[in-house]
Order: C-alpha cells, then sequence, then structure tokens
C-alpha cells in the first residue's frame, strides 16, 4: 500500500512527511477570515486487507490507548418515543478523554512517534487539547496548548492533568489558532490544528468504518443517514472520507445521507450549502459565533471549503439548530436513552429531531454523540433551569 497526500481540490500530491500540511499552490490564494485553502487529504493505492481499516502509519507506532472501537447503542426507549425503529446512537463519549477528537489525536501521534518528532503543539477549543494532551499522556509525547480562556473548566482541567503544557489565549479559538501556527513554524514541532494537518481528517474516518461493521454485526445492513455535529468541519470530512473509502473497498454500494448539523450562533457551513456558491464565495460573510455549545463554535470553519465540496459532491444536507432546541434536545437525549451528552453532541440529537419526519421510518439513521455531557456540566445545569 503506497500513501501520499492529495489536494482534494487541484489533485496535486505530495509526499507524506511531517511538515507537510497544505497544498503549495492552492494555500497561496488563502484570505483573512476564510477557511483554509489548500487542505490536503490523504490518498492510498495498492492492495488493502479487506478486513482492517487503510491506515497511513502501521500499527506498531500508535500509543496504548483504547481510542475507537465505541458502541453503537440501539436506544430501545428514545426508538419508541419516536417511532424510529432504526435509530442509532455511536457513542464516542467512551473515547479516553471523553470525545471523538481521540480519533485524529491517536493518528497524529503515532505519526509523530514513527517519525522521531517529540512535541505537538495545537489550538483547540477544549476537547481536541485535552484529547491530545491524554494520547499525548499515553505515548510519552510533549504536549502543548493554545486554548480561549473561555473554555469550559473540566477541559483545561483535563489537559492540566494529563501533564500538558497549557497556554491561555486572551481571545478566541480562531486567535489561538493563528499563535499556535506561529509557534509550530517557527519551532517546527508537529501542528495538531484540526484541518491543517491533513491526519486530523484521515483519524476521523475510522468512525465511518466501525459504523458499517456495528450495524451489520447487528443485522441492520448499511447506514442510509448519518447525523454529525459541525463546527471546523473535519469530523464531517472524516466520515466523508470514511465512507469513501469503504465505497472504494467494495464494503458498502452507496454514500450515505451526512447532515451537518449547526448551531444557530456557528452555522458558517450550513449557510455556505444554502447559498450555493462554492469556493470561498460561500464564506463570504463570516458571523462571530454565538452560542453555548463551544466545541462547534467557530467564527471561521477551518475546514469549511473542503467539507463543503464533500457536501455538494454527495448531496448531503445540513440542519440548523438553536441553543435551546440543543438543551432540550439534551435532556430528551439523556431521559430517554442514559447517554449524557454534551452540547455540540446534543445538537446532532437535536438536528435528528427537526428532520426525521422527512425520513422513511426503516431507514437506518446513525447520530455522532461526540462528546461527553460531563465536560460541560455548566450548560447541562442551564437546560435544566439550574444556576450553573
Ligand atoms: C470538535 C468537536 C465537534 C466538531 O468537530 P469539527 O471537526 O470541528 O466540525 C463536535 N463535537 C465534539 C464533542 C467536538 O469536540
Amino acid at each position: 500500500m503506497k500513501w501520499f497526500c492529495r489536494c482534494y481540490r487541484c489533485g496535486a500530491s505530495y509526499d507524506l512527511v511531517p511538515g507537510r500540511y497544505l497544498c503549495d499552490v492552492c494555500s497561496q490564494q488563502q484570505q483573512v477570515d476564510r477557511p483554509l485553502e489548500g487542505v490536503l487529504e490523504l490518498a492510498w493505492e495498492g492492495a488493502a486487507d479487506p478486513q482492517s481499516i487503510p491506515l497511513p502509519v502501521e500499527s506498531e507506532w500508535f500509543a496504548p490507548i483504547p481510542v475507537g472501537k465505541t458502541p453503537l447503542w440501539a436506544p430501545q426507549r428514545l426508538r419508541e418515543q419516536f417511532g424510529a425503529p432504526n435509530l442509532w446512537l455511536k457513542d464516542d463519549t467512551c473515547n479516553p478523554s471523553g470525545s471523538f477528537k481521540d480519533r485524529a489525536s491517536w493518528l497524529v501521534a503515532a505519526f509523530a512517534k514513527k517519525h522521531g518528532v517529540q512535541e505537538i503543539v495545537l489550538a483547540s477549543t477544549g476537547n481536541a487539547a485535552s484529547s491530545m494532551a491524554a494520547v499525548g499522556a499515553a505515548a510519552g509525547l510533549n504536549i502543548k496548548v493554545f486554548l480561549p480562556a473561555s473554555a469550559p473548566a473540566a477541559k483545561r482541567i483535563q489537559v492540566l492533568q494529563y501533564g500538558a503544557e497549557l497556554i491561555p489565549v486572551d481571545g478566541s479559538y480562531d486567535q489561538a489558532f493563528d499563535l499556535s501556527l506561529d509557534y509550530s513554524t517557527r519551532t517546527g514541532s508537529m501542528s495538531r490544528n484540526t484541518a491543517y494537518n491533513p491526519l486530523t481528517i484521515e483519524g476521523k474516518k475510522t468512525v465511518s468504518f466501525e459504523i458499517v461493521q456495528d450495524l451489520h454485526k447487528a443485522g441492520a445492513g448499511a447506514p442510509d443517514h448519518v447525523f454529525v455535529p459541525v463546527g471546523d468541519g473535519v469530523i464531517l470530512a472524516g466520515v466523508y472520507r470514511g465512507f469513501e473509502d469503504l465505497l472504494k473497498l467494495g464494503r458498502i454500494q452507496k454514500m450515505p445521507t451526512v447532515w451537518a448539523c449547526q448551531a444557530e450562533g456557528s452555522s458558517a457551513i450550513a449557510r455556505a450549502l444554502a447559498s450555493g456558491r462554492e469556493g470561498a464565495d460561500a464564506f463570504a460573510t463570516p458571523i462571530p459565533s454565538q452560542t453555548l455549545a463551544d466545541s462547534i463554535a467557530v467564527d471561521v470553519p477551518r475546514n469549511g471549503l473542503h467539507a463543503l465540496s464533500k457536501l455538494q459532491k454527495y448531496g448531503g444536507q445540513a440542519v440548523v439548530v438553536s441553543d435551546a432546541e440543543i438543551l432540550a434536545a439534551q435532556r430528551t437525549l439523556a431521559a430517554g436513552s442514559g447517554l449524557f451528552a454534551e452540547p455540540s453532541s446534543s445538537a446532532a440529537f437535536a438536528g435528528w429531531l427537526k428532520v426525521r419526519t422527512t425520513i422513511a421510518a426503516q431507514d437506518n439513521c446513525v447520530l455522532l454523540i461526540t462528546g461527553s455531557g460531563l465536560k460541560d456540566v455548566k450548560s447541562a445545569a442551564l437546560g435544566l433551569g439550574l444556576e450553573p
């Protein structure tokens, strides 16, 4: 199997080596306050093992920490409550640091280990930081995170407990992103910034393989709809990458409908899709984000262009939900299934609630529950009408 990086837009290919982040040509078109230009995907050629997930790093380099292989729930009471016999919850709160981000961190750490890189640096709204810190602790890597001071306490404390270095940023995630890039460019440490490092997209594709396998084991056929909470759009693109591989390998016959679920106050990708425009034009009017779903709060979605191109290519959909709908959905989900999700993930459930009557009852709907409710108890308290 041969691995390389490929620009999703112009098709230029590059060697997969540390320090390779963006397409040399397309990244020249970068404008201020727009999504990243020149995002790279990983691609492979040659024969793949039909049983396993094709990944660009050999298994011996992965840190000994149990990432992925998370359970797929068949939530009986929710199914009855909503007349949805084929509703499924992919419970990524079960990852070691409590969020989906571990899938990306795990692959980035393995790549760093393989190439003898000792330090990884990143900006995060919280979960990517706590995730990279957890995996870094298991791998024995130095982790440096730039975190907006507004990140929920649990995520900050996690970072410190795992022994990573925390640099608080008195500003937004977008500012933290730029500061961390300055640092990695200056020092040569590996950047795990989401979308910027192509391995972040690749690591997230593993969930699609698991969904297909879990449904198969349950005797339930292929996924028809997948609901994804979306901020920067990297999970969304990773999910698509996984299904693209699965199509290429003949393990599924059709691309599921992927639903980008966004908060009303941070809906750049949904707005871009609705605009009918392509490329950076679709993101011409950035709006400062305002939602309590901190993990999907971004002003400018870093992977917006790439994610939009996937949605447009495969007929993906977007659904936007208010903070009130998110908080209500959080309670409905927890009380109806036993799964306590953070607000971002509750947005996926809220999105499904909003469009479920447009979906055929026999279709398999898989909701990505990406982060644990314990990560942001303050918002959950608000949803109960309690003083946080
Ligand atoms: C980061 C994150 C998301 C959104 O992922 P993007 O790649 O930024 O779209 C959703 N849910 C949780 C829990 C996250 O941490």
